[in-house]
């Protein structure tokens, strides 16, 4: 039993994070990058973009038909939004632990929805809720050449 292999075959996965309209038009781009940043994920795509109707639906195809879903695509092309790819071991459901609970008033604190938020309708931020997903999600929002492969400096200092 070698531990620090098992350590090294860790699968490394990527997640879509994405600050929605209300995120950047409230001055939370930042904040919101920061949290991510902090915790010791790798960034791999950054962009401000304003996404188009067919690529929000296409992005929410799994609640097409929820009662919601028109307000929900009305909402994220309703400014621009801060499309994210971020890499890491465990980064997705990590990620999805930041960001917290969809209906903000249940997030934890210390969560972005939890500390930043207050309607299910605005809250914030996006996370793929799968591995899967996430590269679902990263294929749709970027396209090639848009992600930086690369090591960081505090790499060794994060992980042993
Ligand atoms: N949403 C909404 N009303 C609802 C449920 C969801 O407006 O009753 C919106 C909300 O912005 C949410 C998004 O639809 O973040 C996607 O819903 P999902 O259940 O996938 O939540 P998430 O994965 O974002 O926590
Ligand atoms: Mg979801």
């Amino acid at each position: 039993f070698l531990p620090h292999l098992v350590a090294s075959l860790e699968q490394v996965d990527e997640t879509y994070i994405m600050g929605k309209p209300d995120g950047v038009q409230r001055g939370l781009v930042g904040e919101i990058i920061s949290r991510f940043e902090k915790k010791g994920f790798k960034l791999t795509g950054l962009k401000l973009f304003q996404c188009p109707q067919d690529l929000a639906e296409e992005h929410y195809k799994d609640l097409k038909g929820k009662s919601f879903f028109p307000k929900l695509i009305e909402y994220i092309v309703s400014g621009p939004v801060v499309c994210m790819a971020w890499e890491g071991v465990g980064v997705v459901a990590a990620a999805r632990k930041l960001i917290g609970a969809t209906n903000p008033l249940q997030a934890e604190p210390g969560t972005i929805r939890g500390d930043l938020a207050v309607q299910t309708g605005r809250n914030v931020v996006h996370g793929s809720d799968s591995p899967e997903n996430g590269k679902r999600e990263i294929a749709l929002w970027f396209k090639e050449g848009e992600l930086c492969q690369w090591t960081p400096a505090q790499a060794p200092w994060l992980r042993e």
